[in-house]
């Protein structure tokens, strides 16, 4: 799968996609990220990306053109890509939506809007998939675009350990325990519950669904 960051902050991303399972995937090719900075597709000397919305009202909207040429070229680098539209007001992502892109598409093109938000021209004409990663604002579209990558990425087949660490392909432990068994803190003791010491595999599944 190749991601396509479209943004005015595109570095603000790279640290999260540089550790852990994300760093793998890239390293061993089954995810691939490129990033489009909207200011170097803006043609006037000062690199202006954003202006006064027109109707007034507070803050700077960024200008649909730059937008749309860093998106010709997250295109042409694309074999089937799926433009998505990061807006508090789109369709709430789920594993459900992961799926049908990882199933569908090869690219995933995020533009992430910052300020008060991208011109809407071009929503309009590219016709993009518009989603929210949840009832709240934001500052901008790159932790929502991080937030996509990671959930689609870990159930792509083989990046994860084995199948079995895709939630839904196993019960999985609601409130998980580690070593040590019994620790004491504040003057209570705190142990791991005696099932799941027990080694016994029904019981314990039977455990951890009534959880
Ligand atoms: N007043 C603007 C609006 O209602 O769209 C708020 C813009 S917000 C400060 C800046 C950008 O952050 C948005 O254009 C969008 O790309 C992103 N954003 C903020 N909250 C989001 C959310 N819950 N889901 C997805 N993107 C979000």
């Amino acid at each position: 799968m190749k991601y396509h960051i479209i943004s005015v902050f595109p570095e603000s991303t790279s640290s999260y996609l540089e550790s852990s399972l994300l760093k793998r995937a890239k390293e061993n090719g089954i995810i691939d990220v490129s990033f489009y900075n909207i200011r170097d597709y803006t043609e006037d000397k000062h690199n202006k990306v954003d202006d006064r919305p027109y109707g007034g009202g507070p803050g700077m909207v960024i200008s649909a053109m730059p937008v749309l040429k860093a998106v010709e070229d997250a295109v042409e680098k694309s074999e089937n890509p799926l433009i998505v539209f990061f807006t508090p007001h789109g369709e709430e992502f789920s594993n459900t939506m992961a799926d049908e892109i990882k199933d569908e598409y090869t690219d995933a093109i995020f533009i992430c809007g910052h300020y008060e938000g991208v011109d809407a021209r071009v929503t309009q004409i590219l016709k993009t998939k518009n989603v929210s990663i949840g009832n709240y604002v934001l500052t901008g579209g790159e932790l929502p675009a991080l937030v996509m990558i990671d959930a689609i990425t870990r159930r792509i087949p083989g990046v994860l350990g084995d199948g079995l660490s895709v939630e839904e392909n196993r019960i999985a432990p609601k409130d998980p325990y580690t070593r040590p068994e019994c620790f004491e803190y504040q003057g209570e003791e705190y142990c791991v519950p005696e099932v799941l010491r027990s080694g016994n595999h029904a019981k314990i599944d039977e455990f951890r669904k009534e959880n």
